[in-house]
């Protein structure tokens, strides 16, 4: 049986950057990926100032700055005219800008940054189906190549996703519902003129969303009124067209996808020796991207929870406590975030009332807060 210090289930973008912050803090660790390879679906395009603070600090930065594209400004339009800008030039430096990135670079350039620490520490193919829990130790059970194997740690963190085996196991409940928004997604090569500039259009029909990719693509993300489960790249051109007045048909599209959304949070973020980070732990709705980042802050106060316990083990259940508190509530104030964004994006909101006060924000110094808060600032301190 494998011995280690923690087991991490799942090597998705918060698995893989707990393990490398964990192996940089002198804990041994071990990741158990059901995946083969990396998944290629388009999810995450954006890195929030916040997240880039973290990655300073792990001192990985670099690459993400250099495949990345730095969005520096938000353009706002109220059905086809503008309506105002947020520029993120006024938020803290040295980050005062979200980085485009498309998830699945983001998970390679982790991969590679937690195998140069340490080879063996990722194992692929292995799909977690068993844990028992003691006071001192967990055993975790995979099956990998047809066979069954353990592995024993003292913690172990659930960073699994949405449909959490660990959380399942330490029957933790996840408790939240389904928004009635739903949404189209597409990315084609970018012929906007926008440059590095994110647009958001608040239409009468519904939200239009639009950022920049890095090789000169533009993501495009637009409100349905229904859930479109084979989405039709025609449809989406139209709807971007009558929406925006950007007419994508003559250019190359690369991905198309349709999602829902829901709000979920986990009752408590750990049990016994068990914790849980990232999607395993919350769900956000996309709009307004922030899914990933939470759960990057949930890793790292993960790491800073397991270096108190070993610092001082007979405190260890005030510091888990504190741990699902903390990160608790900034997971319910981002949902809170996201939803705002999402309500904006509904075509009831498309009155001279919201518009009015928007247009006032938006041109107004209030904007900088605006600011602050679509780049995650001010968690866990701010009411909103
Ligand atoms: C359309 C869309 C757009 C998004 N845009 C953004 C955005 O712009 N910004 C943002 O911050 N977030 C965004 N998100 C959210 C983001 O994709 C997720 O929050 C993020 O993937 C969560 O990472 P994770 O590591 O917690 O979970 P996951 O990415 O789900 O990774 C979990 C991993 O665990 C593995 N696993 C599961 N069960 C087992 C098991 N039993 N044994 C072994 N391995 C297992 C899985 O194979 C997977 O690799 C978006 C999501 C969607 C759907």
């Amino acid at each position: 049986m494998d011995n280690v210090d923690v087991t991490i289930v799942g090597g998705g973008p918060v698995g893989l950057y707990l393990a490398g912050r964990l192996l940089q803090n002198g804990f041994s660790c071990r990741i158990l990926e059901k995946r083969e390879s990396i998944d290629i679906h388009s999810k995450s395009l954006g890195i929030h100032p916040v997240s880039l603070d973290l990655f300073d600090r792990a001192d990985i930065t670099l690459p993400f700055l250099e495949y990345g594209l730095k969005i520096e400004t938000g353009l706002a339009f109220f059905d086809k005219k503008p309506a105002g800008k947020v520029s993120f030039k006024s938020c803290p430096p040295p980050h005062s800008y979200i980085l485009a990135i498309p998830q699945w670079k983001t998970e390679e350039l982790l991969e590679k940054w937690v195998k140069s620490l340490n080879s063996d520490v990722l194992l692929r193919g292995a799909q977690v189906n068993n844990i028992v829990s003691s006071d001192r130790k967990e055993i975790v059970s995979y099956s990998h190549n047809g066979s069954t194997y353990q592995v024993s740690s003292g913690f172990v963190i659930g960073c699994d996703g949405k449909g959490s085996f660990i959380r399942k196991a330490c029957n933790i409940s996840f408790e939240g519902s389904s928004y009635p928004d739903t949404y189209v997604m597409g990315d084609f090569d970018d012929n906007t003129g926008f440059g590095k500039k994110a647009a958001v259009f608040l239409h009468r029909d519904g939200l239009v969303e639009s950022f920049p990719l890095p090789n000169g693509q533009r993501r495009w993300v637009v409100k349905s009124d229904h859930f479109i489960k084979n989405p039709d790249k025609s449809l989406l051109i139209n709807k971007i067209f009558r929406r925006t007045e950007h007419y994508l048909g003559k250019c190359e599209n690369y991905m198309l996808s349709s999602f829902g959304v829901q709000h979920l949070l986990a009752e408590t973020f750990h049990k016994n020796n068990v914790l849980l980070a990232g999607d395993a732990a919350h769900v956000v709705s996309p709009i307004g991207g922030q899914g990933m980042n939470l759960g990057w802050i949930d890793a790292e106060e993960c790491l800073k929870t397991l270096i108190r316990v070993r610092d001082n083990s007979s405190e260890k259940d005030f510091h888990l406590d504190a741990y699902t508190s903390t990160q608790r509530k900034a997971a319910q104030q981002v949902a809170k975030r996201a939803e705002i964004n999402m309500r904006l994006g509904r075509k009831e909101s498309a009155n001279i009332w919201t518009r009015s006060g928007l247009k006032f924000v938006l041109n107004s110094p209030f904007k900088h807060l605006l600011a602050r808060i679509f780049t995650m600032r001010g968690l866990g301190r701010w009411p909103v």
